[in-house]
């Protein structure tokens, strides 16, 4: 191309590397802080590119840090590498057939998230040392975003703290800078305590554990009529205290996930939900002990950052795909309802979608960005760092997140061509703020007039630790 921007053909001399990370980590789907395969090959990138290297921070052993350049601001990357479970499927095939049944798989697309973000630092660090500028990139390579916060654990732990701007992106089905705005979200585990009896024999000395769990089920489906129209509460069960129905429950476990638009109404909410824990145990002369497992805040946006990479995404135009890729997305689609397509355009905001099967176009969205309905760690950079994401397009328009049909296209050609698209859009957003110091200047500004007087607080207790045995269990 001629007269591209230098920091478009640093993406360029990199990509095929960082396409062979991007497989190499789909084709070792690891969970929640179990992902030493995915982190071990993110490492091995990181060396062999110069980076200076940190492995294992804030008590994480998944987690990965690669620092180049000397002095100036200091840019993050954000990158992740977790997979999901029971979504293990075959790659290239539009039919649902699992490479392992009931194994983990890449639905979420973070195997081109963490090489997508590794692809935009390296080009970052090529030319911070071709132009000479001073200026740090540092890649942060983050475990566990589904489910294990990994994020808000780094940032409690101070690890952002000299950070001047921090870039991340998601692999999605249609282009776009992201707007603010997600929930904020604590998971948090109730552990009732009861007393075991031989339940015909002496029901009378039993106080079961599972009638509580039961009956905190109940009040918190009541107070879904209370509670901010946005606000979700929902709970898996732990342990039911056993298989045989003829001794009293004595212990029994249940996991809440209880998020609201804002941390604040999230951390009312969460009271409100722990108040009918302590209700259920009285009723059941149980004893109940919650313990939270992660927490995230939700999405600050910031305005000069969108701007900027709004203007760089424009420069840099929509994805390209060739005739090949737009087949295989056709493939995709049909096994796609029409609810899951037109959903794809409403999540960006878009009134009218239309039949293309990939995002090889820019969409012009109505008005303000649409939130994210659900939760992201990334959140909890964003409160101490302005932040900005993209959303790249890797798979046909109306995949949905989290679903096989990700899982099948996280290897394709155009998967790799929509994460050099939105490295491209995230180095050049970088290259702007180092050549242009208002810019830091002015998100930092914008961020503390969102943040306000009340400032950051973790939504992570003291002294929580990041829940690396209790996911692995
Ligand atoms: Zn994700």
């Amino acid at each position: 191309m001629k007269n591209a921007p230098a920091i478009w053909n640093h993406v360029d001399a990199n990509a095929p590397r960082m396409a062979a990370l991007a497989d190499a980590v789909w084709a070792v789907p690891e969970t929640c802080y179990g992902e030493h395969r995915s982190v071990k090959l993110h490492r091995e990138a990181l060396d062999e590119l110069g980076f200076r290297v940190t492995q294992g921070v804030a008590g994480i052993p998944t987690s990965v840090i690669g620092e180049a350049g000397e002095g100036g601001p200091v840019i993050a990357i954000l990158g992740e590498f977790d997979a999901l479970p029971g979504l293990s499927q075959e790659d290239g095939i539009a039919e649902h057939r699992p490479v392992e049944a009931g194994g983990n798989g890449h639905g979420c697309g973070h195997n081109l998230l963490g090489a997508g973000a590794l692809l935009a630092a390296s080009a970052i660090k090529d030319w911070l040392a071709q132009t000479g500028t001073p200026g740090r990139v540092r890649y942060y390579g983050c475990p566990a975003e589904e489910g294990g916060g990994a994020k808000a654990f780094m940032v409690k732990a101070g690890l952002f703290d000299d950070v001047d701007i921090a870039i991340s992106w998601h692999p999605e089905s249609l282009t776009d800078v992201m707007g603010g705005g997600s929930l904020a979200n604590t998971r948090i585990d109730f552990d009732f305590h009861g007393r075991a009896s031989h339940a015909a024999a002496a029901p009378h000395l039993g106080r079961s554990a599972l009638d509580a769990v039961e009956l905190m089920s109940v009040g918190v489906n009541y107070l879904r009529e209370h509670m901010p129209s946005d606000a979700r509460v929902h709970y898996a069960v732990i342990d039911s205290g056993g298989i045989a129905p003829n001794v009293v429950q004595a212990f029994a476990k249940v996991r809440y996930s209880v998020r609201a638009p804002t941390l604040r109404a999230m951390s009312v909410l969460l009271e409100r939900v722990k108040k009918v824990a302590e209700g259920a145990a009285l009723m059941t002369e149980t004893r109940v002990e919650p313990m939270v497992i992660s927490a995230v805040s939700d999405l600050v946006a910031n305005t000069p950052l969108i701007e900027a990479m709004q203007a760089e995404l424009a420069r840099l135009g929509p994805a390209e795909f060739d005739e090949a890729d737009r087949r295989f997305a056709e493939e995709i689609r049909a096994t796609l309802s029409d609810e899951d397509k037109a959903d794809a355009y409403a999540r960006f905001g878009v009134a009218t979608p239309d039949e293309r099967p990939l995002c090889d176009f820019l969409p012009t969205a109505g008005g303000t960005k649409p939130s994210i309905l659900g939760s992201t760690d990334v959140a909890d950079v964003s409160w101490v760092v302005p932040l900005v994401q993209i959303y790249g397009a890797t798979a046909a328009i109306g995949t949905p997140l989290h679903s096989w049909q990700m899982v099948a296209q996280g290897k394709a050609p155009a998967a790799k061509k929509g994460m050099a698209h939105a490295a491209k859009v995230m180095a050049a957003t970088a290259v702007a703020a180092l050549l242009d110091p208002s810019l830091i200047e002015r998100a930092r500004a914008d961020l503390a007039r969102r943040v306000g007087e009340q400032g950051y607080e973790s939504p992570i207790p003291d002294g929580t630790e990041p829940p690396i045995a209790i996911m692995a269990a």
